[in-house]
C-alpha cells in the first residue's frame, strides 16, 4: 500500500488532548460548575420543539446576531458568530496567516495560539510575560509587532492561565501604536467587567472575540462571537462554510444571550469564590497565588506535578502544565460550587500536610 498524501507537516501538528475521564470533580477547563438556570432550560427546549429541522439555518443567525450587536451599539454587520471562539480565533489566524505571516501574542497565554499558527503556516512570535507577576511589557509587546511587521497581534484579556489583566489604556497603547490587526480575546471578561469594546469605533483594526463558554456555561452548545469592523467581519465571514451555525446552536445561544441578566449572580458567586480560594490557598506553605481576575486561580507550587497526580487519583481533574514554557510548576484550578472548592483544597491541603 502506498503511502497516503496528507498534507505537509499535517503529521507534525500536535492533537488537542481530550482525553478527558470521568471526573469526581471537574474543575480543570474553566466550565462553569451549573447547567443551565432550569427558567432557561425551559425557554430552550420549548424554542427547539418547534425548530424547523429540515431547514438550513435562516433567521436563527440574524436574530442572534441582532442581540448580540444591539447590546453593545453596534450593527449586525460588526458581528460574526462562530463555533465557539475557537473557530473565530482560528479562521482570524487563518485570515492573517499564511506563509512569511507572523502572529504576535503573549506567552504564557492561551496554548491553542500557538496551534492555530501553526495551522495557518504563519509564523508564532511569542513575547514572555514577566516570569515575576506574569505582567505584559506593552513596549516590549509594541515593539516586536512593530520590528516583526506582525500581520496580526492578539492579546488574551484577562489572559488564561495566568488571570491577570491588562489595563485599557495598555490595550489602548496596543491598538494606537500598531498598524496590524489586534485581537482581544475576552474569553473571560464577564468576570473582569471591563471590556475594551468601547475602543472599536476608534481603531478599526481592532477585534474582540467572546464565548458563550465560560460566564454562560454554554461549552457543550460551542458558541461564540467577535466584535469588529464591517470590513473584517467581511473578510473573516469568506473563510467559514455555508451554513456554519447550526440551528440548535443558534436558538440556545439566543435564549441564554436573551436573558443573561440570570447569570449575574453565578458570575458573582464565581468571582466570591474565587477570592475565597485564593485567600485560602495562599495560606498553604510554599503556595504562591497568582491575584486573578477569572473564574479560575492559578498558583505555584514547588512539587505540583506529584501534587496534580495526587489529585488524579482521588478522581479530581485541575490543569497542570507540565514543561510549558514559564509554567513549570503551575496549577490552574477552576471553580465550582463551594462545596466542590471546599473537597478540592481539602485534597490539596492534605497532600501539602502529609
Ligand atoms: C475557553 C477559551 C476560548 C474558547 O472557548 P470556546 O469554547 O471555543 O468559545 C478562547 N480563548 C480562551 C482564552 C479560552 O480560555
Amino acid at each position: 500500500m502506498g503511502k497516503l498524501k496528507y498534507r505537509n507537516k499535517l503529521a507534525d501538528m500536535p492533537s488537542y488532548d481530550v482525553v478527558e475521564r470521568e471526573w469526581d470533580i471537574k474543575v480543570n477547563a474553566n466550565e462553569s460548575g451549573m447547567n443551565l438556570p432550569p427558567l432557561l432550560e425551559e425557554r430552550v427546549l420549548s424554542r427547539l420543539s418547534r425548530v424547523a429541522y429540515n431547514r438550513y439555518p435562516n433567521e436563527e443567525l440574524e436574530l442572534l446576531m441582532e442581540g448580540i450587536s444591539r447590546n453593545f451599539g453596534l450593527g449586525v454587520e460588526n458581528v460574526l458568530i462562530g463555533n465557539g471562539s475557537s473557530e473565530i480565533i482560528e479562521k482570524l489566524f487563518y485570515c492573517f496567516g499564511g506563509r512569511g505571516r507572523k502572529i504576535v501574542f503573549p506567552q504564557p497565554s492561551f496554548s491553542m495560539y500557538h496551534i492555530y499558527a501553526k495551522a495557518a503556516e504563519a509564523e508564532a512570535v511569542p513575547v514572555d510575560l514577566s516570569q515575576e507577576d506574569y505582567s505584559l511589557d506593552i513596549k516590549k509587546f509594541v515593539s516586536v509587532v512593530n520590528d516583526s511587521n506582525a500581520a496580526l497581534c492578539v492579546i488574551c484579556n484577562p489572559n488564561n492561565p495566568t488571570g491577570n489583566v491588562c489595563s485599557l489604556e495598555d490595550i489602548e497603547y496596543i491598538a494606537s501604536h500598531t498598524s496590524c490587526a489586534f485581537l482581544v480575546d475576552e474569553a473571560y471578561i464577564e468576570f473582569h467587567g471591563r471590556s475594551a469594546v468601547g475602543l472599536l469605533k476608534k481603531y478599526p483594526n481592532l477585534m474582540i472575540a467572546r464565548t458563550f463558554s465560560k460566564a454562560y456555561g454554554l461549552a457543550a452548545c460551542r458558541c461564540g462571537y467577535m466584535l469588529a469592523s464591517s470590513a473584517i467581519t467581511a473578510m473573516v465571514a469568506k473563510s467559514f462554510m455555508p451554513y456554519h451555525m447550526n440551528t440548535l446552536t443558534l436558538v440556545t445561544a439566543d435564549t441564554v444571550f436573551q436573558m443573561r441578566d440570570e447569570f449575574v449572580p453565578r458570575i458573582q458567586m464565581a468571582i466570591a469564590e474565587r477570592r475565597r480560594m485564593e485567600s485560602l490557598y495562599s495560606e498553604l506553605t510554599g503556595f504562591k497565588v497568582f491575584p486573578s481576575n477569572t473564574n479560575f486561580v492559578f498558583l505555584r507550587y514547588s512539587e505540583a506535578p506529584e501534587l496534580n497526580d495526587y489529585l488524579v487519583e482521588r478522581g479530581i481533574g485541575i490543569r497542570s502544565f507540565g514543561k510549558a514554557p514559564l509554567l513549570e510548576n503551575c496549577l490552574r484550578i477552576s471553580m465550582g460550587n463551594r462545596e466542590e472548592n471546599d473537597i478540592v483544597y481539602k485534597a490539596v491541603k492534605t497532600f501539602v500536610l502529609r
